[in-house]
Order: structure tokens, then sequence, then C-alpha cells
């Protein structure tokens, strides 16, 4: 049986593992991080295309016993005006909107399934450089040990080891003009947003936030700030990133000032990148996958389902095309377009988010956006990213659409 080297127990790897062990692969992923953290990357969006394909792994409806519909997303001013609502999945079908989890718990959830399938997954083991050979590829890991495969598949993620194997002179990250930062927090007496997620305009910082059923609150801001220093922020306290976000959304709209009065536990916090032209996505035996080789901002809400699409595109292309090298160049050609397009989908977004301290700039964005987002449910712009779908049965023939 042929064998299969996945780095990276995040969204994608984990996913990839499973899907081609359907294919007939023998799998064992590798994770740099010594042990799971539940708690880790407060929360994301799930979207409808990457649901689909928790659905082919058979594990959708194991991921939304914990999770927030939120098939809408409502803007507000500055001053608490309503500006208007978009569709988070296919126009005019709530049911198969989008939802929120913990980003934790979406990795707990595929990397048990893939355990469950009988995939190894071995923690503490971080790659740190890759050999080939004719004959196959081996992962040397920090720690000296060493596992060889017939491929190897990079889902590490943006920082990615294998990104640079493949292309050192490919495009570095690039910085969104954003900090991002988040937690939970409990209001009382403040309703449960069943269905939605809010998005703040504030004064000084863009604010966004939901109420799950129970009153807990996910809710997460990104302020206008210069890059930061690499690995500074981990080392700002929590206490610290509450002092200031107050002070930054003191003269915001109800609740948001009430929520960082009342945030529970830590804040999160992550200067905001994004990643796209990266020329070649494989060489030789080794192939990258996810935010490795295209990263999206939050704003886009798509990381991981795009990460998920490129798990179960890969192993399809491995399944039907004998090549390597042929099967790798389809599964590239049929993904970065499309992971292309929702990176700068999101720069718009981000552009947006970005703090104008124009008052002409503030007065003509809130008197712009509700004639844009005037009609939510008839509104199909979005669509694209919400509609793919990627049927596992379907057989791939290179060059097709
Ligand atoms: C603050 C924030 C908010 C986000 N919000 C959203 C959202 O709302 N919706 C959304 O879809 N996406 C969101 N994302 C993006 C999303 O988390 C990523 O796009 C998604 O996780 C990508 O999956 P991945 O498997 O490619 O990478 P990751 O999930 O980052 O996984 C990579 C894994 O590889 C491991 N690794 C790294 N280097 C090595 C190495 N050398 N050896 C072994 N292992 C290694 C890492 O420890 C990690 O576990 C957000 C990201 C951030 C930071």
């Amino acid at each position: 049986m042929p064998r299969a080297l996945v780095i990276g127990a995040g969204v994608a790897g984990p996913a990839a593992a499973m899907f081609l062990q359907r294919a007939g692969w023998d799998v064992h992923v590798y994770e740099a991080e010594a042990e799971p953290d539940p708690y880790e990357g407060l929360f994301l969006n799930v979207a409808t295309n990457g649901l689909s394909v928790l659905a082919e792994l058979g594990i959708r409806d194991r991921l939304l016993t914990d999770a927030h519909r939120a098939s809408r997303m409502v803007m507000r001013s500055g001053t608490g005006r309503e500006l208007g609502a978009v569709p988070n999945g296919p126009a005019g079908d709530p049911e198969r909107g989008s939802v929120i989890v913990r980003r934790g718990r979406l990795h707990t959830v595929i990397r048990e399934a893939a355990e469950a399938t009988g995939v190894p997954v071995t923690f503490g083991a971080r790659l740190v450089s890759i050999d080939e050979t004719s004959a196959g590829v081996r992962a040397t890991f920090s720690d000296g040990a060493v596992a060889e495969g017939d491929i190897l598949i990079g889902a590490d993620g943006i920082g990615s080891a294998t990104r640079r194997y493949i292309d050192p002179g490919a495009p570095r990250p690039r910085y969104s003009g954003l900090v991002g930062t988040g937690g939970f927090a409990r209001v009382a007496g403040l309703a449960a947003t069943p269905d939605t997620q809010y998005f703040v305009f504030g004064a000084r910082s863009f604010f966004g936030y939901l109420v799950r059923e129970d009153g807990e609150v996910y809710w997460f801001a990104n302020m206008t700030a210069p890059q930061p220093e690499r690995g500074s922020l981990r080392d700002v306290p929590s206490a610290d990133w509450l002092t200031r976000l107050r002070d930054l959304h003191s003269d915001d709209p109800f609740p948001v000032p009430q929520i960082l009065q009342n945030v529970q536990g830590d804040i999160g916090a992550y200067p905001i990148f994004d990643l796209s032209g990266v020329g070649s996505w494989s060489r030789g035996r080794v192939v990258a996958i996810g935010d490795a080789v295209h990263a999206t901002s939050p704003s886009s809400g798509q990381g991981a389902s795009l990460a998920l699409e490129d798990a179960i595109t890969l192993a399809k292309c491995v399944r039907d095309l004998p090549d390597r090298a042929a099967a790798f160049a389809e599964y590239q050609r049929q993904r970065q377009p499309r992971a292309e397009a929702v990176v700068r989908y999101a720069r718009r977004i981000d552009g947006q988010k970005r703090v104008t301290k124009s008052r002409i700039g503030i007065a003509i964005r809130d008197w712009m956006m509700p004639k844009f987002l005037a009609k939510a449910s008839e509104d199909t712009r979005n669509d694209w990213l919400y509609n793919h779908r990627i049927p596992w049965e379907e057989p791939v023939q290179a060059g097709r659409p």
C-alpha cells in the first residue's frame, strides 16, 4: 500500500488523511504541537461549502452539536444604526447557512474522526527538513526522528516549512494592517442572537459578536495597527488588551462596551496576514494544501472551508490520476483560482474594516452601505463562495472544469 506523510493536524491535514485513506493509502499525520489544545484559536466560521466537505466525511452533524448557526450577518454603524444584512450562506436558504464554532472544537472533531478510522497522529513532531530520492521521501523532525513515505503533504499552515521546501522564492504572507483580538463573555440580560452575527463599524476599531442560546457571547475586534514585531503579541497580557479594547470601543453602541466589561477567560490576539501568488504548490513527491499555499484573512470566513476543499480535491486527483506529477498539477489547477479569488474578496472587506478618521468617509459609508445591502435575502453575489461542491464519487479528468 502506498504511504503518505501528512504534516500538520489543523484542519486540512487530518481531512486529507481520511480522504487519502479512502483512496487506498496508508497515512500518518505529524503535528508540531506537543498536544491538542481545545481552546486554541478562539472561534471561526465554517461556511456552507466547508460543511459539505465535512458531510462527505460523515462528521458534519457531529460538529453541529456545538455550533451557532449564523446564516445572516448584520452590519451596524458606529451610532448603532442598522446598515443592512448579508447572507452567510446561499441567498434565500438559511437552512444551509454557515456556522460559528470554536476552532479547537473543529480541530478535535476532524482529528478524532481520523484517529477513529485508524490514521495515527503523532504530536510533538515538528518537521525540519525534507529529502527526496527516486524511491521515496523522508521527513526529519526536530527531535531527530525520521519518517519515510511515497509522498509528503504539507498541511502546516501559513508559516509552512513545506512551502519553503517546494518554492523557496514563494511570496511571503502579507500583513493586512489589522490586528485581530477576540474572546468570550457573558452579559446579564443580553438576548441570544439566533442565526445572526453582528458587526459594528466602531469609532476606533471594528467589532463583531454573537450571543449563543445559553447566553455565551463570542466576540472579536479588528484594530487598525502597524505590523507588530514577530511573536510580540503573544507576550501581551489579557488585562492589557482589555484596557486597550475598552478604550477603543468606549464610544460604541450597546452592547459593545458591555461585552468588553464582561469578558471571561483569556483574550487571543493575532496579526492578520494573507497569502497568494505561490507559483508552485508541489515539487517532486511533496505537495502542500490549505493555508500553506493560500491564506485568506478571517474576513472571508473561508480559510477552514478552503482547507477542507483542498483536502478532498487533492485526494481525488491522487486517486484518479496515476501519474503523480499530473495529479499534483491538476489539484493546483482546480484550486488556485478559487482560493485566490477568496483572498481578493477578503482584502476588499479588510479595507472596509480599517478605521477611517474622516467624518466624510464615515458619512459616505453609512449612507451607501444600506443601498448595497438592501435585500440581503435575495443577494446572490456571494453564492459562488457557498455553493461550491466537490462530490467524492465524481471522477477527476485532467483539464476538465
Ligand atoms: C484569528 C483567526 C481567525 C480566523 N477565522 C476564520 C474564520 O472565521 N473562518 C475560517 O474559515 N477560517 C478562519 N481562520 C483561518 C483558519 O483558521 C485557517 O484558514 C485554517 O485553519 C487553515 O487550515 P490549515 O489546516 O491549512 O492550517 P492550520 O489550521 O493552521 O493547521 C496547521 C497545523 O500545522 C502545524 N504545523 C505547523 N508547522 C509545522 C511543522 N513544521 N511540523 C509539523 N506541524 C506543523 C500547526 O501546529 C497546525 O496544527 C482564522 C484564522 C485566524 C488566525
